[in-house]
């Protein structure tokens, strides 16, 4: 029986989080056990903004990934105290990265950010692994770019199949250690760069690895509960879903919920792998099972969607928006990449909701004025409500609705967001 262990960045917040997965690994029951660690918490971030502080030249780039490193290096030395060698080694793994931005950035911003953000992953699950062999718990640390093969898309590569299947495959041959600690999000291009899969993307390889290994199950261990049936900051009657299928978690992502990466469940489908989220704080407590069985009764599920735009395109001749004209708008934003999260048609109107983003809205006004009158609203909130009730439809009634469409089960309404 093989399972999946995922620690996503808040789960590897600090030392005694590190301490308590060490706890969690023990009490569990296994064959083998695939460990992928996310970067430490809000590292990928700290990285981030590393990595266009270098893009544009700014001289405290070196700075910065300084104090980011010797966060790491502290962090190691309470986990394994006074062992310079594995100090050293730590260093050496950094190396690679700082003279990547002691040179020149390249032209391309994404070649840029995944060689300097995928050092996240490379050294927490170092760390993680050196910490477990120092706590007598045997493990291999495995480099997932050596598996994990993608084209060369920075930030938001695609897994070459053919390739990648065919190094997993021998996975678990080449490492006989009953535990191994790898990374999920980083992934190699044939030329040997490091590639990234999306942010969030470690759930995805969690997902990827279960399906090639023929994993039993996917635990997801998170700083809440398990998924909630909305956000508990906003709404005192969140409760924890018990069970989601595939399905609802299908749909929950598509909206956009960030219960787990909107690519993950697609690999499992077929084998029906079950996914557990549970919480590293409470790790006796049942989290959510996300599963094929169907028929699940769930609450009103709440997904809001911040920083909305609604953009409109209306006929310049007062003719009815054709075939044409969809096709037109939709070409657009697929050329860009962007996701409608809301769409109406009206007589001389298409409407769409998207998230806002300056630099790709004035990519669709150009692309798109000469054929049509377009307007544009800002700081919109979208609501999705995926099995509303009546009572759902009733508390619209004292919110101020710009937009509302709705079905049997979803019903989705924008708001300003004051
Ligand atoms: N560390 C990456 C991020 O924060 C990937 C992940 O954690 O899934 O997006
Ligand atoms: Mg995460």
């Amino acid at each position: 029986m093989i399972k999946i262990f995922k620690f996503g960045g808040a789960a590897l917040g600090n030392v005694e989080r590190i301490r308590a997965l060490c706890d969690i690994i023990q009490k569990e029951d296994y064959e083998r056990l695939v460990i992928i660690c996310s970067a430490f918490q809000n590292v990928t971030n700290e990285l981030t903004a590393i990595a266009k502080s270098h893009f544009n030249h700014k001289e405290s780039t070196i700075g910065s990934f300084q104090k980011l490193k010797s966060k790491h290096h502290k962090i190691f030395d309470q986990l394994v105290p006074n062992r310079q060698d594995l100090q050293d080694e730590l260093n050496d793994l950094f190396m690679e990265t700082e003279w990547f931005i002691e040179d020149q950035p390249e032209e391309d911003y994404k070649y840029n950010l995944d060689q300097i953000i995928s050092v996240g992953e490379i050294a927490s699950s170092r760390i993680v692994s050196h910490y477990l062999n120092h706590q007598s718990i045997d493990n291999a640390w495995v480099d997932i770019r050596d598996y994990m093969i993608t084209d060369n898309e920075y930030s938001n590569a695609n897994v070459l199949w053919a390739e990648t299947d065919q190094r997993l495959e021998k996975l678990l041959k080449n490492h006989t250690q009953k535990i191994l600690i790898t990374q999920g999000f980083i992934g190699s291009s044939t030329e040997n760069f490091s590639t990234t899969l999306g942010r969030e993307g470690s759930d995805y390889t969690a997902a990827i690895l279960a399906s090639k290994l023929s994993a039993s199950s996917v635990t997801f261990w998170k700083d809440v509960p398990g998924i909630m049936s909305s956000d508990p900051k906003l709404d005192i009657h969140a409760s924890k879903l018990k069970k989601l299928s595939y399905e609802e978690a299908i749909e929950m992502t598509y909206y956009g919920a960030k219960v787990i990466h909107p690519k993950t469940i697609k690999p499992i489908i077929k084998q029906e792998i079950p996914f557990f989220v549970k919480s590293f704080l409470h790790p006796e407590e049942a989290g959510t099972t996300i599963s094929a069985e169907a028929n699940i009764e769930y609450p009103p599920l709440t997904v809001i969607k911040k920083n909305q735009i609604i953009l409109k395109f209306q006929t310049l001749d007062y003719s009815h928006i054709s075939s044409r004209d969809s096709s037109r708008i939709f070409e657009v934003l697929a050329d860009h990449h962007i996701k409608a999260n809301l769409i109406m048609t009206k007589a001389r109107e298409i409407i769409l909701c998207i998230d806002r983003d300056d630099i790709l809205n004035k990519k669709i006004n150009s692309a798109l004025a000469n054929n049509y009158q377009i307007s544009e609203s800002r700081n919109l909130k979208l609501t999705t409500v995926r099995h509303y009730t009546s009572n759902t439809v009733d508390e619209l009634k004292s919110k101020q609705v710009l937009y509302k469409i709705s079905d049997g089960i979803t019903l989705q309404y924008v708001t300003d967001h004051a």
